[in-house]
């Protein structure tokens, strides 16, 4: 069933699909053969004003809503998840700058991000510090007027191309946010090769030695910069992700139907065995379910609810765990399709959990098919399970993902989530500390409690 939307969002999404299908859709295994996104197509994102999409229009962007940002998302990660990857960095150092940064900042910097001259990376993770960002270890020393960053940033998505690094480190007053141009004395990006996912979005580590910048690069409050700066960069990264989750799948579940319409078994095309109509049902239950979560997300972003937090949060559980191994193994198991599938999920859909914080992402990765599982879990699931090219026999049987509301309850073993949630009921990203316990609490015992599964602990941190 197609997402119902407004007339001007379908115009939109036809025009993202005329796009994607054009200039992405039929290019992106050379993306992903060559770990690189062609400057052209950047500079093609850049001219149609995608870069800018949801930069306000007195910066230079679109100003378009957060429904339209997430339609663009869907429609790019159908194409090519890297080119999706691309706009999430791109927009989270941009939202950064607006919502934290100050006036000359974002007259300065959003500007050149709208219109694609500077592409933007956020670069938080380091070798040592990963869903526990508030750990970086970054050194932000000031000396005179300038300060001096010592450091090393990994896993960041366009770094090898990227302008603008937004870069987390430590100063005396704690984690804080500072912007490093390209070109600044000191600052070195080295590619991340063979990537097993999205392959194409030129992925680096960072090099800090030394390098120095003005005191007015600051973004944000100084010790603030994971608590502000980071959450509202964070939560805008779920929010792309989730959308570009629900692209993936529209496009798998196309690349089902198109193949169980093509292949013949025992006289009838694959999709008209039971089973694997069932098989192909349940997927387009889940996408459609994730594009609702995902469009319910995005009205409460846009009516700049406090519930777009944790609305955003499940959009992202839900949508990076649908990839359900069992659903495609019956469709899709032949000797011909496997090696096409695993190159399919690999581009596609291997690592689109992870950029945003692990346990952020601890249901994805609890049913991620490159987890090892316990075999016997999926035993009734497939008529192919017996067979020696069962995808199980390759990496794992993974176990149907459970309906959330029969997730056990969980809760946060982050220390930041339970310090971080909106003080403003008007402005979602206006933050406040609660004391420990606090959150875990109202989980328990307040309003929503038994869904704190979906929307404790991969709402309101990186974790
Ligand atoms: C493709 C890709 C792109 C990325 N892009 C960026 C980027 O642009 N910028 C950037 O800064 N970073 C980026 N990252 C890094 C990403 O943010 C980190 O990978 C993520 O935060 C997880 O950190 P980690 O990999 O160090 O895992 P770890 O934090 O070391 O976690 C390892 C394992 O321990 C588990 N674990 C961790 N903490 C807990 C806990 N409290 N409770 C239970 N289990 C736990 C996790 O689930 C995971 O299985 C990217 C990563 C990938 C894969």
């Amino acid at each position: 069933m197609p997402l119902s939307l407004a007339p001007e969002h379908e115009a939109r999404r036809v025009e993202f699909q005329g796009f994607v299908d054009e200039h992405v859709a039929p290019f992106a295994d050379a993306f992903h053969r060559a770990q690189r996104t062609p400057p052209e197509l950047i500079a093609l994102l850049a001219e149609r004003g995608y870069l800018g999409i949801s930069i306000p229009k007195e910066f230079g962007g679109a100003g378009e809503d957060a429904v339209t940002l997430g339609l663009l998302a869907a429609e790019l990660a159908r194409g090519c998840s890297s080119v999706r990857s691309l706009l999430t960095v791109h927009t989270m150092v941009a939202l950064a700058i607006l919502r934290w940064g100050t006036r000359a900042q974002r007259e300065r910097w959003l500007p050149e991000l709208a219109s694609g001259r500077r592409i933007g990376a956020l670069a938080l993770s380091e070798p040592g510090v990963g869903s526990d960002a508030k750990s970086v270890t970054t050194r932000i020393a000031a000396q005179g007027t300038d300060l001096v960053i010592d450091g090393e940033k990994r896993w960041i998505t366009y770094g090898e191309i990227a302008d603008l690094f937004l870069v987390f480190g430590r100063t005396e007053e704690g984690p804080t946010a500072v912007l490093v141009e390209r070109g600044r004395p000191g600052l070195r990006t080295e590619p991340i090769r063979d990537l097993l996912g999205i392959r194409a979005s030129m992925t680096a580590s960072v090099h800090l030695d030394g390098c120095r910048v003005e005191a007015d690069h600051v973004v944000g409050r100084r010790g603030l910069g994971i608590t502000q700066v980071a959450s509202v960069a964070l939560d805008l990264g779920r929010y792309t992700v989730a959308w570009g989750c629900v692209g993936i799948l529209r496009a798998c579940v196309e690349a089902c139907v198109a193949y169980t319409s093509r292949r013949e078994q025992f006289g009838a095309p694959l999709k008209e065995h039971q089973l694997v109509r069932r098989m192909i049902s349940d997927m387009f239950t889940d996408l459609h379910a994730s594009e609702m979560l995902c469009m319910e997300a995005g009205r409460l972003r846009d009516r700049r609810d406090p519930g777009a937090l944790s609305a955003t949060a499940m959009a992202k559980y839900f949508a990076s765990t649908w990839i359900d191994w069992g659903s495609f193994e019956g469709p899709v198991t032949t000797a011909v399709w496997m090696p096409r599938i695993l190159g399919f999920f690999a581009r596609r859909g291997a690592a689109k959990g992870a950029p945003l914080g692990t346990a952020a992402n601890s249901f994805s990765h609890a049913s991620s098919p490159l987890r090892p599982r316990d075999r016997s879990s999926t035993a009734t699931n497939s008529p192919f399970r017996n067979g020696s090219l069962a995808p199980s026999t390759v990496i794992g049987a993974p176990q149907r993902r459970p309906a959330a509301r029969l997730l056990p309850r969980q809760t946060s073993t982050s220390p930041r989530s339970e310090l971080i949630r909106p003080r403003d009921r008007r402005d979602p990203s206006a933050l406040e500390v609660k004391p420990p316990g606090y959150w875990k609490w109202r989980m328990d015992h307040g309003p929503g409690a038994g869904v704190v599964a979906v929307g404790g602990s991969s709402g309101f941190s990186k974790s």
